[in-house]
């Protein structure tokens, strides 16, 4: 708050600088009858409010008064700015509107203050009318006209406007910011999905290439691919695709198990899932993987086999899924005042683990049950992963 007030008031006395000059400047020109006294009953109504801790009366009344001139308009649009990062976008569209009205901007002052009314206009939710600003600035190809590009995206992308996303970027906004390849890659990652969902599977693969070009390291295309060949009878290259995943990015192998069951079970070859998900478990001992070759083995009608997996990873990497899992295998085989323990000891287990997240952003430390490829809190593609540890993985 305090930080706050200070800015306001160095923006007042910039504001009131900027008059005094403004008057100098005019006062040399033209001596002035007649207008000072309106403007001077303003200046001081302002330091009035300021001086009763109204600064945003005092903003108010130096907005109303005070011409725009060339030693002003920084200071108007740093206004404007501050009162977009306090969350009155409405107080800094009016700001950004009466400068951007101004016939006297130089065409790169007028871009600048185009570019901010934008912005003004994104934070108030005002997407559309953002838009239509973004893309005459996108279109006059000024000085501004890449970073207009890149909100651009950024507006699309809160839109889910994906195609449009993807057709707006260009290779100099990637070399400007390299992170943007991987959001790139889940744009198109995003049509895919929806394609797949629509069982559009020539357009899908199409999306999925592009994904590929835009970063050949995200996982979520190598699974979408390997749901479209999997969905188009291609177990065999869907395992294929799958297997690559621990080699991408290791985090992300829980994601993957029911993908690589699906097609193990297209194939009917449910010993080679067995084989596969012990040898990843020898590399990548998550929990879901033992769950997964311990349900396998089950369904199998293996159940004391799976018990001495169970058993046998517990041991040496123990979590609250695992145990439960466990406990409930025990149930199988358990009888009389056994089983009515056990029985106690799953129900604790089962509210322990519920509600529990099981993934969580790298980045800002969201949490949720689901998987989300983009963070719904800082908005990160790809930056949330299964948690790790006795309560996760
Ligand atoms: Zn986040």
């Amino acid at each position: 708050m305090l930080l706050e007030l200070i800015v306001f008031l160095l923006l007042v006395v910039a504001l009131a600088l900027g008059w005094w000059m403004g008057r100098r400047e005019k006062r040399r020109r033209l001596p002035p009858p007649g207008s000072l006294p309106q403007l001077s009953q303003d200046y001081f109504t302002g330091l009035n409010y300021l001086l009763n801790e109204q600064p945003d009366a005092a903003i108010n009344t130096f907005v109303r008064a005070l011409e725009v001139n060339s030693e002003t308009i920084e200071t108007h649009i740093a206004l404007g700015n501050l009162f977009r990062s306090r969350g009155e976008s409405d107080r800094a569209v009016r700001v950004h509107q009466n400068l951007f009205a101004r016939p006297s901007l130089t065409k790169e002052q007028s871009e600048r203050v185009q570019l901010e009314l934008a912005r003004d206009f994104m934070a108030a939710g005002l997407l559309d009318r953002a838009e239509r600003l973004l893309i005459e600035l996108v279109e006059q190809n000024g000085k501004l006209a890449l970073e207009s590009r890149l909100l651009l995206v950024d507006l699309f992308e809160r839109e889910k406007e994906w195609y449009k996303a993807i057709h707006t970027l260009t290779n100099e906004l990637f070399r400007h910011k390299p992170p943007l390849r991987r959001a790139a890659a889940h744009y198109a990652c995003e049509l895919a999905a929806e394609s797949l969902q629509q069982r559009h599977f020539s357009a899908a693969r199409k999306q999925l290439k592009q994904a590929f070009a835009f970063d050949s390291g995200c996982v979520r295309s190598t699974l979408l691919m390997a749901q479209l060949e999997l969905y188009s009878g291609n177990p065999k290259a869907a395992i294929r695709l799958l297997l690559r995943i621990p080699e991408q990015d290791a985090n992300y192998i829980p994601t993957m198990l029911q993908t690589l069951v699906d097609a193990y079970q297209q194939l009917n070859k449910p010993q080679e899932l067995v084989e596969t998900l012990e040898k990843l478990l020898e590399r990548h001992p998550f929990t879901s993987v033992l769950l997964c070759l311990a349900e396998t083995l089950c369904q199998q009608n293996q159940h004391q086999l799976a018990l001495e997996k169970m058993d046998y990873h517990m041991r040496h990497q123990v979590s609250l899924r695992g145990v439960d899992y466990l406990i409930d295998l025990y149930l199988h085989q358990a009888a009389g005042a056994e089983r009515t323990h056990l029985l106690t000891l799953h129900n604790l287990t089962q509210q322990l683990l519920s509600h529990k997240p099981e993934h969580q952003c790298q980045s800002c430390g969201f949490q949720s049950q689901q998987l989300y490829w983009q963070c719904p809190k800082c908005r990160q593609w790809g930056s949330i992963q299964p948690i790790k540890g006795v309560e996760g993985e």
